[in-house]
């Protein structure tokens, strides 16, 4: 059974972390950083845990 951490919202579904039929993430944890020197819309942060 696939693991569901419903604390976790996710709609990327691309991501290999992604729960198969719903908008969850499957890890315990994830990490969130920005690709900004100064981050100041949600458009620059990022899922770090991201993978393909
Ligand atoms: S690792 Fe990040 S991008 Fe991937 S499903 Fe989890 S929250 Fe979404």
């Amino acid at each position: 059974m696939e693991n569901v951490n419903r604390s976790i919202q996710c709609t990327v579904e691309q991501c290999i972390h992604h729960c198969e039929h719903c908008d969850y993430c499957s890890l315990d944890s994830v990490q969130i950083g920005t690709h900004e020197s100064n981050p100041s819309t949600e458009e620059c942060t990022d899922c770090l845990s991201f993978e393909r």
